[in-house]
């Protein structure tokens, strides 16, 4: 096992982080931004390290640094969290160059899972449901619309080395597809350095359901159950929910297994989730696949009992998975609220600030996953999320019962935030029967 890792990110994913390598006898080295300097998370790591200015180009994103950073501070791996360099397979390369170990997927496989052209290719032959559209890059327009005319529009163009909804646009009819696939190569070629599309079916109404699996160095690979993350805006999640309400237990089943299936055709080690959008008949078309811990991996942890993180750190030391799929089970019930520091009010502004009050909610069933506490400045500089308030019960319903408690109690003053809209969406009619799909939010705000 390792005796020092490196943590390569910031506020609570960090704390989150620090928290299971102290479990496992392991100290920890935080890196931090000029900005972050004296943040309250650095007082729970052994140790930290200066990085750089506060743009994160300079800092949190900035290899160079890090690695040197890992070097001085003698650490035998780098934890990325989620964001900044936790999916960039040149960063897991010189880890691996550098001889220290990168707690993620290798660099291989996190390439071939996040070259979205490749990962529909190894879903169709794990036979993970995928959506019907091209099976390799886009060359000549005429075969698109061919494929176009047979699955019938409406269409989306994506960018195979895609992230963040760039490089997409949805094509009602032929001309729309034409401009779409000019549109989309370009703005993948100038974001990505990679201008390759396909097209596929566009699902006008879905929800989004995710697996999260996990695969170890010994070929082992397991799915810990589905989440539901429809509540989004501009596809930023805003809550989550495990298990997925709505999904038969057979379709359930089968997903998850196709899930790990796919994974483990990658020869996939650590925590990894397998997106989907599910249409009103239950019919699942995978998205992508997120090659990390995801911002909403607790939900998973508070039904299932499996600390994620921990078992991240255990597989990339060579461990083989401390637990087997038959050990997995679902109980209960979980719902994430993400507390961000935005105004609902004034189209999700961020609101960074000084936190004058920051009283948080406790009792049976909740957890708080926070870096912030009474008198910390959030500081402008990156996402606003300023904590996650993850709450279990014995169903769903008792479940949103809870949570409506906690966001009571959740007491926050010195900048606007999301709570008072959490409180709104679980009392609304539609999320309380389950009745959402991933523009509901949306529609609800318009
Ligand atoms: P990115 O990696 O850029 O986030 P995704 O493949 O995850 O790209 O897609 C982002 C979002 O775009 C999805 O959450 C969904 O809302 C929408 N989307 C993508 N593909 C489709 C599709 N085939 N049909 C309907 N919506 C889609």
């Amino acid at each position: 096992m390792f005796s020092r890792i490196l943590i390569a990110n910031r506020g609570e994913i960090a704390l989150r982080i620090i928290r299971s390598a102290r479990e496992l006898g392991i100290q920890t080295v935080c890196v931090f931004s000029e900005a972050d300097r004296g943040a309250p998370w650095l007082d729970y790591c052994d140790d930290a390290v200066c990085i750089g200015p506060p743009p994160a180009s300079e800092s949190y994103l900035n290899i160079p640094r890090i690695i040197s950073a890992a070097e001085v501070a003698n650490v035998d791996a780098i934890h990325p969290g989620y964001g900044f360099l936790a999916e960039n397979a040149h960063f897991a390369e010189i880890c691996r160059s550098c001889k220290i170990a990168f707690i993620g997927p290798s660099p291989e496989s996190m390439s071939a899972l996040g070259d979205k052209i490749n990962c529909k290719k190894l879903a169709r032959q794990s036979n993970v449901p995928v959506f019907p559209g091209s099976e390799s890059a886009i060359e000549e327009k005429a075969e698109a619309l061919q494929i176009a005319e047979e699955i019938g529009y409406p269409v989306i163009v994506k960018a195979s080395a895609g992230g963040g909804g760039r490089g997409m646009r949805i094509a009602h009819n032929r001309v729309s597809l034409e401009t779409g696939i000019d549109a989309a190569q370009a703005e993948a070629q100038a974001a990505f350095g990679n201008g390759a599309v396909y097209v596929e079916k566009f699902l006008e109404t879905a929800r989004h359901v995710e697996v999260q699996v996990m695969g170890d160095q010994h070929g082992n690979a397991v799915h810990l159950f589905d989440r539901d993350c429809s509540t989004q805006r501009r596809h930023q999640k805003l809550i989550e929910e495990a298990p997925a309400p709505g999904v038969d237990p057979d379709k359930r089943d089968k997903l998850c297994t196709a899930a790990a299936r796919l994974i483990q055709s990658a020869g996939y080690s650590g925590a990894a989730t397998v997106e989907f959008l599910m249409d009103d008949d239950q019919l699942f078309y995978m998205l992508e696949v997120n090659t990390r811990v995801q911002v909403e991996h607790p939900v998973t942890e508070m039904i299932t009992g499996i600390d994620i993180v921990a078992a991240m750190i255990r597989v990339s030391a060579g461990e083989p998975l401390p637990f087997t799929q038959d050990e997995i089970s679902i109980r209960g019930h979980a719902i994430e609220c993400r507390i961000n520091a935005e105004d609902p009010d004034h189209n999700f502004a961020p609101r960074p600030g000084t936190l004058s009050r920051f009283d948080v909610p406790g009792g049976p069933g909740v957890r708080v996953d926070t870096h912030c506490r009474q008198g910390y400045r959030i500081p402008p500089n990156y996402d606003s999320l300023i904590g996650k308030l993850i709450v279990a019960g014995r169903d769903r319903e008792h479940a949103i019962q809870r949570t409506l408690g906690a966001l009571t109690e959740f007491q926050i003053e010195g900048i606007p935030t999301t709570i008072g809209l959490h409180r709104r969406l679980l009392k609304y009619s539609g999320f309380i029967n389950a009745e959402i799909d991933i523009h509901y939010l949306e529609r609800l705000l318009a």
